[in-house]
């Protein structure tokens, strides 16, 4: 009875050598790639890391990180045992980090505002009566209109039957702004009668001419430049526009090794938000976060526009030398193997794709 006893306290003090071990795992929120679902977390690379652990039979405690930076950081230093997120691998990161198998083929993409690039009639009146060029429009029209027709009346007053038939500032300026007005619009039908008055309305309207060329010109530019606002097809047109990303992204060290001015926001979705307020022109990140937005939250709002443009590969990061790797990366193939990576990939993208 004493060995018993003896033998059922020495299973007790064992016991925690027995139980299933831990991995400290860094994440960070990524749709459709870490999705938190009450206060639990869901998503393609969270489900696929769940199965690993099953494989393993290991046990996961996630810490949330804030940005990609953050994840490697914390495999580096020891902090977790893996991250697992949508991290793409790259030479400077294998560097530092090891990585696993790649998990899900990625790239950059970028997206836009909105489908319609072309505005309705009403919405292209309405844009360019707000447009800056406006003011300066009428500006110019109320100069270009006041200015001769005062030289006109000025010479113009005392002729007899000229085309100013009163002598009085009022009403002969109203018959001479009529003259300069209609000169502008059209073509006058009466020509001055005074040698002066005539050189004047020659100038005058073969500088209407130029006038009315320049200004439809200038119109139509402004309003192509503003439906045309979708005008970014790939990273060729990136240059001088405004371009949202996310900081310490890959996408972020793409945009600037080509010296594109770029807004780094925290998250995926505070970008967009930018780019649906308007404050910059689009969004330069990973492709399929850039898609699972546009089909489910944007959907109408913004477009994913071109080709994949920077192909990327995304992997568990582990500490350097670790032990987890090579069991992680046995459990990956036989998830392949066995058909559950395609179920979870389905689940979080459909059936399309490869
Ligand atoms: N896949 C990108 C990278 O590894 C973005 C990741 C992220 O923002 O979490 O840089």
């Amino acid at each position: 009875m004493r060995y018993l006893f003896l033998i059922f306290a020495l299973c007790l003090s064992f016991a925690p050598v027995f139980a299933a071990p831990e991995l400290r795992v860094a994440t960070r929120e990524i749709a459709p790639f870490v999705v938190p679902q009450g206060s639990q977390l869901s998503g393609f690379s969270i489900d696929l890391w769940n199965a690993i652990a099953a494989e393993l039979k290991v046990q996961t405690r996630f810490s949330i990180k804030k940005n990609v930076g953050e994840l490697l950081a914390a495999v580096k230093n020891g902090q977790a045992d893996a991250s697992v997120a949508a991290i793409s691998v790259t030479a400077k990161r294998a560097r530092e980090v090891d990585f696993s198998q790649p998990i899900y083929d990625s790239g950059l993409q970028i997206l836009v505002r909105g489908k319609a690039s072309t505005p309705s009639l009403w919405d292209g009146l309405m844009q360019l009566l707000r447009s800056p060029i406006m003011v300066q429009f009428v500006i110019a029209v109320a100069l270009l209109i006041l200015i001769p027709a005062h030289l006109l009346w000025f010479i113009e007053r005392h002729s007899n039957d000229g085309i100013i038939r009163h002598d009085t500032y009022f009403p002969g300026i109203f018959e001479a702004v009529w003259w300069t007005v209609s000169c502008l619009a059209t073509q006058a039908e009466e020509m001055p009668k005074t040698v002066w008055a005539r050189i004047l309305a020659v100038i005058w309207m073969f500088f209407a001419v130029i006038f009315i060329a320049y200004v439809t010109a200038a119109l139509t530019a402004n309003l192509t430049m503003q439906s045309l606002r979708g005008d970014i097809h790939g990273p060729d047109d990136l240059p001088g526009k405004n371009v949202a990303t996310v900081a310490g992204s890959t996408s972020a060290e793409y945009l600037g090794e080509r010296k594109i001015r770029a807004q780094s926001f925290a998250s995926a979705d505070e970008a967009i938000g930018a780019l649906e307020k308007g404050e910059v022109a689009a969004v330069v990140y990973d492709s399929p976060i850039l898609l699972y937005y546009a089909a489910n939250k944007g959907q109408g709002n913004v477009a994913v526009v071109g080709a994949v443009f920077r192909r990327e590969s995304y992997a568990i990061a582990f500490p350097n030398g670790s032990r987890w790797r090579k069991s992680v990366n046995f459990a990956l193939l036989s998830l392949r193997e066995n058909g559950v990576y395609d179920q979870i990939r389905e689940k979080w993208f459909g059936s399309e794709g490869d």
